[in-house]
């Protein structure tokens, strides 16, 4: 019997799972629905377009060829609203429905807005879609100064646009240092002392009370908690993601900040799984449930739901993400979840060679690497093979440290 799959979503995880079902069902009715109005695109380097330093046509990877040559129907500009789960349909915006046996949800963020005054005038930007990106790139072309807000992945991205535009920038953190909760002050001042070169000012203690506007309702101030003013004709905000969880409010699907999944991306219903960003899914390798961020898990995410979609149980998720920055003159890396553990370590070798792990329960969880990333294959070995090393913390610091140098006992049974 022919079976139909409904993907909604086509960032990169709801594309590769419709690139695998069709490979792995080659009859298959597979349809792949999304909101944006276009095919999937690069998110990844919308930065770069924003920056003025590639043009539009590389960051899109599939035209909609792509998906006629696979037989897959691609339903562009179509907002899905509605799941029924018991009749196996959804609806769309225009009240169309689509009949499916397996649902992929692959909805990924929106990006979250400031709770303060004026967060939505002329002239406040949130960062996740390329038609933000051209948005951010038409303004910041011609702004003066600028103010960037969140203190993290994406917000470093913001700055980053600010400073290849020749735009001074104040890039306002709550704490003491750029992303606080995944490095230590040292190792941030790497990345501040970058800023800086760049005429971006970070600014610590600091945050958003208000924004002031012009007559015409157009951003021109941002005033801090402590009353400081700072000029700005042109904002960017990325302060993190609210999940797309919306349609699936009344269904028995089970949500948490995320749509839950197991290791094989199933959720709480048979014929409903989930994929990307959006997850809230079972890290065998971290032994507790996690969300991840990042291009590559969710790619590979997808891939898996839609194995798992074929074949229930055929092939579980076990992935060590990474993300790396590559704004400055050294690279900069984070794999797994730095932000997680119940210990660290972290050392510095030179102005901008910095490292930190964290552990949890005697393993590596996570870890940044600033200037130097040939020990990263060696870090996710251990934490693949989940290794109780944290007892080794001199060695592992060791800024040319080998494998053969630790003394481990047998991999734990996986
Ligand atoms: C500027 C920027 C830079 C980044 N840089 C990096 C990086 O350097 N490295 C890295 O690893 N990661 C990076 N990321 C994160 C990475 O891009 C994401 O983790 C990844 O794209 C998530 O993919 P996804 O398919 O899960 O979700 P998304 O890409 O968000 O796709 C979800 C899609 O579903 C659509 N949708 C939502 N609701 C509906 C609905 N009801 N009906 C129809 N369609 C709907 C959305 O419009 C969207 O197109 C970056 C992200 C951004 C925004």
């Amino acid at each position: 019997m022919t079976q139909s799959y409904v993907i909604i979503g086509d960032g990169v995880a709801g594309s590769s799972a419709a690139e695998t079902l069709r490979e792995e069902d080659p009859d298959a009715d597979i349809t792949v629905i999304t909101d944006e109005g276009e095919a999937l695109y690069n998110r990844i380097l919308i930065k770069e377009f924003a920056k003025g330093k590639l043009p539009e046509a590389p960051i899109s990877i599939h035209d909609e060829s792509w998906y006629d040559e696979r037989d897959i129907d691609l339903q562009l500009n179509t907002l899905v609203v509605d799941i029924d789960v018991d009749g196996h349909t959804i609806e769309t915006h225009e009240g169309e429905e689509y009949a499916w046996d397996k649902l992929l949800v692959a909805t990924g963020g929106t990006p979250t807005q400031l709770p303060v005054d004026n967060s939505d005038a002329e002239g406040v930007h949130h960062f996740w879609t390329f038609q933000d990106a051209r948005a951010i790139k038409n303004h910041i072309e011609q702004a003066d100064n600028s103010v960037i807000v969140g203190a993290g992945l994406l917000g470093i991205d913001l700055a980053a646009i600010t400073a290849a535009q020749d735009v001074e920038g104040k890039y306002l953190m709550r704490g003491d240092c750029w992303w606080r909760y995944a490095l230590s002050e040292e190792g941030a001042e790497i990345i501040h002392e970058a800023l800086r070169e760049r005429d971006v000012e970070p600014v610590f203690q600091s945050g958003v009370d208000h924004f002031e506007t012009d007559d015409e309702g157009h951003v021109t101030t941002a005033v801090d908690p402590n009353g400081d003013e700072y000029d700005a004709d042109f904002v960017g905000i990325a302060i993190g993601l609210n999940f797309n969880t919306e349609i699936l409010q009344d269904t028995p699907i089970e949500t948490d900040d995320g749509i839950v999944v197991d290791e094989y991306m199933q959720t709480n219903h048979e014929d409903v799984f989930a994929a990307g960003d959006i997850t809230q899914f079972e890290d065998l390798i971290l032994g507790e449930r996690a969300q991840n961020g990042a291009w590559g898990s969710a790619k590979e995410q997808g891939s898996i739901a839609a194995q798992n979609m074929v074949d229930y149980g055929s092939e579980p998720f076990e992935w060590v993400s990474s993300y790396s920055i590559t704004h400055f003159d050294f690279p900069f890396l984070s794999f797994g979840h730095p932000t997680l553990g119940d210990d660290e370590a972290e050392a510095k070798y030179s102005d901008t060679e910095w490292r930190r792990l964290a552990f949890k329960d005697g393993r590596i969880v996570g870890g940044v690497l600033i200037g130097d990333l040939s020990p990263q294959s060696k870090y996710k070995k251990l934490m693949r093979e989940r290794r109780d090393v944290a007892d080794q913390k001199d060695v592992l610091m060791q800024q040319n440290f080998e494998l053969d140098e630790l003394e481990l006992e047998e991999a734990p049974a996986e």
